[in-house]
């Protein structure tokens, strides 16, 4: 079967960027399965669903019209690539993903990224739900003071405001309801190799990671 690297873990643990450089260094695909569930998130809201219309939002999510290319996301050709960052979407796509029928309604599309000659794909159940044959398993975390200050520099780079103690606030929330639903909770699987980057740069965690990679 084609490889698979499940990296999963806590928001904002920099498994994003970790995934990414990892696939770029490898030549591999890369699925950034948040982006799925924040894009739901997103055209729900615009199109006034309420984020607990499970059927509904099923529905969005089996026909998501979007396209990643170059770079950018895509919902319905406009450029949502920085409007699915918002914390608002952060929040609502927490929401949306705790809805079965919408996990179930997604798994096609992210089970379709596995491609020759491999895929890096990151989330909270690549590892469980998506593809349970990964190959190598990552739990990638950090002390959520470390992670929220991480969102917290981001956000200052981009000019955003932001207070810590309210980043601090919704990330504990949102891994709370992460870890909390009955439908793939986030948790550390006993064949995932633990990784903890609170004191590490990002040099650091790509390297940990193609370290394991079995040939
Ligand atoms: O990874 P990111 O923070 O972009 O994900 C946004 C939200 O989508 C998470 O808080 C989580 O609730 C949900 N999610 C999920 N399963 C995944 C990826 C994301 O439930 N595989």
């Amino acid at each position: 079967p084609v490889p698979v690297i499940a990296i999963d873990g806590p928001s904002a643990s920099g498994k994003g960027t970790v995934a990414a450089r990892v696939a770029e260094a490898l030549g591999w695909h890369y699925l950034d399965s948040g982006s799925l569930y924040r894009l739901v998130a997103l055209a729900g809201m615009r199109a006034g669903v309420a984020l607990d219309d499970e059927a509904r939002l099923a529905g969005i999510a089996a026909a998501l019209p979007v396209s990643f290319e170059g770079g950018r996301i895509w919902l319905e050709g406009k450029d949502v690539t920085e409007d699915i960052r918002a914390e608002a979407c952060s929040v609502g796509a927490s929401k949306v993903a705790a809805l079965p029928a919408v996990r179930e309604a997604l798994l096609d599309r992210q089970r379709d990224y596995r491609a020759a000659p491999g895929l890096v794909a990151e989330g909270r159940d690549i590892g469980s739900v998506v593809f349970p044959d990964a190959q190598l398993k990552v739990f990638l975390t950090a002390s959520a003071e470390a992670r929220a200050e991480r969102r917290y520099k981001q956000l200052m780079e981009k000019g955003m405001a932001a207070s810590m103690e309210s980043l601090l606030r919704d990330l504990q929330e949102r891994d709370a309801r992460d870890a909390a639903r009955p439908v793939a909770p986030l948790k550390q699987l006993p064949d995932a190799e633990l990784l903890d980057t609170t004191q590490m740069d990002v040099k650091q965690a790509v390297s940990f990671v193609l370290e394991r990679v079995p040939a």
